[in-house]
């Protein structure tokens, strides 16, 4: 009996996943324009072509319609199924990774990765953080603070993600406030430090600390390969890069495999 309700709660979240996946999208286009995010219906941005219910069934529509608008052929960005697919995978993951849990952690948490999967674009594609994105991932952290209080949460004491909650902030403004001062320039946005806090919350200090070893680490390597590549003469936009998504990624990382990470490191010293 338990193996059925595991199975059903796969295929729920498999089928919720893509479907909440796809309003991401939606999320991801209008949340940074102050656009209402009920109205209007979704549309092709070139003809304007009204979407039906079946031109918006995740992927298989875009399978269907070979990826391109109905109407007035236009190509439509893999992204969005990739949105669909992404958040599908990762509410899979909640179930797998947080099912023996209880079910409040893995709600929790799937609230928690959808919220950063849009942080992740929304910074890359116009590098603002929706604040209601940064709610969603404290108010996740805070749920599962509760849940924690009577056995159901995810392991992380309420102690730790307060501090996690405090740390992040604390780090983030640090910098945030040490840019601004004595090199009179915004090294990060605000947005940033906001998103630490929350993610604090959500997996705790020693999961933030390792979420901004991760992101560090990935900002480097990203540095570096896009200094070889203007070396090797591809030509690449200067100044500004998005932090949040290094950040987002970090976060996932941390919340998944926080636990496994951190023992092992510890391990290598005892
Ligand atoms: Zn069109």
């Amino acid at each position: 009996m338990a193996h059925y309700y595991l199975i059903c709660t796969y295929i729920l979240a498999g089928v919720l996943g893509l479907c909440v996946g796809s309003f991401l999208n939606v999320l991801i286009w209008r949340l940074p324009r102050g656009e209402n995010i009920a109205k209007p219906a979704s549309h092709c941005p070139k003809c304007g072509y009204v979407l039906k219910w079946y031109d918006n069934i995740p992927v298989l529509s875009y399978c269907l319609l070979r990826g391109r608008c109905r109407n007035c052929g236009e190509r439509i960005s893999f992204r969005y199924t990739a949105v669909e697919i992404l958040n599908c995978l990762l509410w899979l993951a909640c179930v797998w990774r947080f099912y023996a849990c209880g079910i409040g952690a893995v709600i929790a948490c799937c609230v928690a990765v959808s919220a950063l999967i849009v942080c992740f674009f929304c910074d890359i594609e116009t590098m603002t953080i929706p604040d209601s994105m940064i709610i969603g991932i404290a108010l996740s952290g805070l749920a599962l603070l509760i849940l924690e209080i009577f056995g159901l949460g995810t392991g992380i004491s309420w102690q730790d993600r307060l501090w996690g909650m405090g740390l992040g902030l604390a780090f983030f403004a640090f910098f945030f406030f040490f840019y601004l001062v004595v090199k009179r320039k915004e090294a990060l946005g605000f947005g940033d430090v906001k998103l630490m806090g929350a993610v604090g919350l959500l997996v705790g200090w020693q999961g933030a600390i390792l979420c901004t070893i991760l992101a560090c680490l990935g900002v480097f390597v990203w540095l570096l390969v896009r200094l070889l590549r203007r070396r090797g003469g591809v030509q690449t936009e200067q100044g500004e890069f998005p932090f949040a998504p290094f950040l987002a990624a970090g976060a996932l990382v941390a919340l998944f495999f926080g636990d496994a990470i951190i023992s092992f490191y510890l391990s290598l010293f005892v």
